[in-house]
C-alpha cells in the first residue's frame, strides 16, 4: 500500500525539517520526503495548505481499562486519540486492578494491538495496587514492555520506598515518573490555594504541596542516578528546582499538562466541576512560569492528562467531584490558539514538546518522520475555526472547561502505521 501526501507544509523538529514537500508512505512506513515525487500510489492525499506533523506522543492519559470502563475504555479512548492527531499514548496504571504486574501489562497491550486506533505504551506501577507501601513487580513487567513507572494519582509518600524504586528504576533503565505532590497537602484541598478559592470558599492546595515534593523526588534523582520525570508540573517554584536540578546534571525531566498552560484557577468559578483537576489549575504567575519553562527546556514536553470521567460522578457538588477531564481531542487545538497564534510559541517548539521529545526521552517509536520510520502521521489544517464541542468527543468523558471553547487549527487526518484512522473528525473503522 502507497500513500502520496502531497504538497503539505512538512514540520518535523525531529530532522529539523520545515518546508513544502511531499511525504511518501510506503507499507506503513515513511519512505521519503521529497520536494517532488512522482509515483503511482493506491491513494494521493492533497494536503496543500496543510502541516503534515509527526503524530502526537502523549506520555500521560488514563484509559481507565481495566476497571472503568464507564468512564473510558481502550477502544474509546484510542478513538479519542486518533480525533486529535495523537497516534502513541502511554496509559497511567490506576485501573481497577492496578497495572502492578507483568500479567495487567500484557493485557492492555494485546488488547490495543488487536482494538486500538493509536499505539499504546503501558506505565506500570511503582508500588502494589499504587498504596506507596511494597514495590510492584517492576523487573517483570518491564520485561513485558512498561515504558516506565509511576503510583500517577498520588505521590509515594514513602521516602525509603521511592528510593527503593529509584534504585530498581536505574538497574532497569526505565524512568520513574512522579504524581509530585505532598499527599496530606493535596487531600485537604480541592482548589488551588488562592484569592478564587477564598471567594468560592473551597479549602485549597498550596503550591508549596508540589514544591516540596518535587525537591525530594529531584533529590531522589540526585543520589540514585534513576531518571525521575516529573509528571503535570503546574508551579512556579517546581519549574525553578527542576531548572537547578538539570543544571546539576541531575537526570530529571519534566511535562507540562496543556490546561496548566492554558488556564487559571477562574475556570473554576462558578464551582465548575469540569476544571477540577490533581494538581490544580494555577493562577497567572504560574501560567507564566511553565510556558517560560517550556520555552528554556526545563520543561522537556508536552502532555494531555487525559482524565475521563462518567458525566454522573462529575455533576455534583465541587469537593466530590473526581480530578480530571479529557484532553486527547482538544490539545492540539488549545495549544495552537492559545499558545501558537498569540506569537509565544512556534509551531516547531510545540510539535517537538508534543511528539519528538516524549518519543526521544521514553525511547518510542514515532514521534518523526525520517524515511524509515513508522508512518504515524497528523495533517493539521492551522486555520481552520472550531468550537469546543464535548457531543462531538469520542472519548466517553463529557465534561471539560474548553467547553464552548473558540479554538484556531485541527486536525483534520491521522494517520496510524500508514492508515488512515481518521479524516474529516470521523474515525475510519476498516
Ligand atoms: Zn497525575
Amino acid at each position: 500500500m502507497k500513500i502520496l501526501i502531497k504538497n503539505g507544509h512538512v514540520v518535523d523538529p525531529s530532522q529539523s525539517l520545515d518546508t513544502t514537500a511531499d511525504v511518501l508512505v510506503e507499507n506503513g512506513h515513511v519512505k521519503e520526503i521529497a520536494p517532488h515525487i512522482n509515483v503511482k500510489c493506491e491513494r494521493v492525499f492533497d494536503a496543500k495548505g496543510l502541516a503534515v506533523i509527526p503524530g502526537l506522543v502523549d506520555m500521560h492519559t488514563h484509559l481507565r481499562e481495566p476497571g472503568y470502563e464507564a468512564k473510558e475504555d481502550i477502544v474509546s479512548g484510542t478513538q479519542a486519540a486518533a480525533h486529535g492527531g495523537v497516534t502513541t499514548v502511554a496509559c497511567m496504571p490506576n485501573t481497577k486492578p492496578v497495572i502492578d504486574s507483568s500479567i495487567l501489562v500484557s493485557g492492555v497491550k494485546a488488547r490495543a494491538e488487536q482494538h486500538g486506533f493509536a499505539h499504546v505504551e503501558v506505565i506500570g506501577a511503582i508500588t502494589k495496587n499504587s498504596e506507596g507501601k511494597e514495590l510492584s513487580e517492576m523487573g517483570d513487567m518491564a520485561a513485558r514492555g512498561a515504558v516506565a513507572f509511576s503510583d500517577d494519582g498520588h505521590h509515594v509518600s514513602s521516602a525509603r520506598v521511592f528510593l527503593l524504586a529509584a534504585q530498581y528504576a536505574k538497574a532497569l533503565n526505565k524512568p520513574l515518573i512522579s504524581h509530585a505532590i505532598d499527599e496530606e497537602l493535596n487531600t485537604q484541598g480541592f482548589m488551588h490555594e488562592g484569592i478564587v478559592s477564598t471567594r468560592l470558599g473551597i479549602p485549597g492546595v498550596p503550591s508549596v504541596a508540589e514544591d516540596m515534593a518535587v525537591a525530594r523526588d529531584c533529590l531522589v534523582a540526585q543520589y540514585t542516578g534513576a531518571h525521575v520525570h516529573i509528571a503535570h508540573v503546574s508551579t512556579q517554584g517546581a519549574v525553578d528546582l527542576i531548572r537547578h536540578f538539570k543544571k546539576q546534571g541531575v537526570h530529571v525531566t519534566a511535562e507540562a499538562a496543556v490546561h496548566h498552560l492554558t488556564l487559571t484557577d477562574e475556570a473554576c468559578s462558578g464551582f465548575n466541576t469540569a476544571a477540577k483537576i490533581s494538581p490544580p489549575l494555577r493562577s497567572m504567575e504560574h501560567v507564566r512560569a511553565l510556558r517560560q519553562g517550556v520555552l528554556d527546556g526545563t520543561i522537556d514536553i508536552i502532555v494531555t492528562d487525559h482524565s475521563p470521567h462518567a458525566s454522573e460522578e462529575k455533576d455534583v457538588e465541587f469537593r466530590y467531584a473526581p480530578n480530571g477531564f479529557p484532553g486527547l481531542e482538544t490539545s492540539l487545538g488549545v495549544l495552537l490558539t492559545d499558545l501558537y497564534h498569540t506569537g509565544q510559541m512556534d509551531l516547531s517548539t510545540l510539535i517537538n514538546k508534543m511528539s519528538c521529545e516524549p518519543a526521544r526521552l521514553f525511547g518510542l517509536p514515532g514521534g518523526t518522520l525520517r524515511p524509515g520510520a513508522v508512518a504515524d502521521i497528523a495533517i493539521v489544517d492551522l486555520a481552520r475555526e472550531w468550537t469546543v464541542d464535548s457531543n462531538r468527543f469520542y472519548t466517553r468523558g463529557k465534561f471539560t472547561p474548553f467547553e464552548g471553547k473558540k479554538c484556531k487549527g485541527q486536525v483534520v487526518a491521522t494517520l496510524l502505521a500508514g492508515k488512515f484512522v481518521m479524516e474529516n473528525g470521523e474515525i475510519q473503522c476498516n
